[in-house]
């Protein structure tokens, strides 16, 4: 089976049509949530995912635009965008997110939004926290979204270690000698310097894990952003991808 690993779309149309067409062929989606918050357009990419055999999880701006979350632990401009969202979701989105589940296993695989210790919230940044997650999950893998940044972190059961291995886009990584979690970055926003959209394919044929980036035109998200009068560093960041 091929697998289009995606995550923290954050309702941005153009990045989201952007991954479908590069993505080449595949047989299902794996969206590991956050499908809103902070862009334009919440319920198209809610409706487009619907096209595609597919599972997504719940993220915490997911859980924002249902009103499940006290809004002041987010920052100001994550407040705003979540208010705008609030008002813009037609029932039909509504619904969709109200089913999504927190935590799903599919086979080898263990799939949250944030990490397995704290599927909504824990941002898994670095080896030491990933490490101590390790523990929260049985399968093999886990793939996790969230923190926008792809990374993928192994542990070496033989000498305790845990590595983080930042992506390369030449060469597919080989799954199977490490247990692993692996996060795709973000489709809407990414955070690692590199504003292209982030996902990646899973091939568990050829056990393989593939990051892939994609440009998209950034500047007609953020015409649609102006438009409804989103927080200007929301708009910006898209562009420097930080
Ligand atoms: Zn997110």
């Amino acid at each position: 089976m091929r697998y289009l690993i995606i995550s923290d779309i954050h309702a941005n149309r153009p990045a989201l049509e952007a991954v479908l067409k590069d993505a080449g062929s595949f047989d299902k989606i794996w969206c590991l949530g956050d499908m809103v918050g902070y862009g334009p357009d919440p319920n198209e990419c809610v409706e487009r995912i619907q096209d595609f055999d597919h599972i997504c999880l719940a993220g915490n701006h997911d859980w924002a635009a249902l009103g499940r979350l006290n809004l002041e632990n987010f920052n100001i401009d994550a407040r705003m965008a979540s208010a705008w969202t609030q008002q813009e979701l037609n029932p039909a989105t509504h619904e969709y997110l109200e089913a999504l589940p927190t935590r799903v296993g599919q086979g080898d695989f263990t799939l949250v939004h944030g990490s397995p210790r704290e599927p909504i919230w824990e941002y898994l940044l670095d080896a030491g926290l990933a490490a101590v997650n390790f523990r929260y999950f049985s399968t093999r893998f886990c793939i996790i979204g969230h923190t926008h940044i792809p990374i993928i972190f192994a542990l070496d059961e033989v000498r305790d270690r845990c590595h983080t291995l930042i992506p390369s886009y030449t060469d597919p990584i080989p799954l199977g000698a490490y247990r692993m979690i692996l996060n795709p970055g973000s489709v809407g926003q990414p955070r690692d310097g590199d504003p292209r959209a982030s996902y990646a394919i899973l091939d568990t044929d050829a056990g393989t894990w593939e990051p892939r980036r994609v440009s998209y035109p950034i500047e007609i998200t953020q015409e649609r952003m102006r438009a409804r009068n989103m927080p200007r560093r929301l708009i910006r960041r898209l562009e420097s991808g930080r």
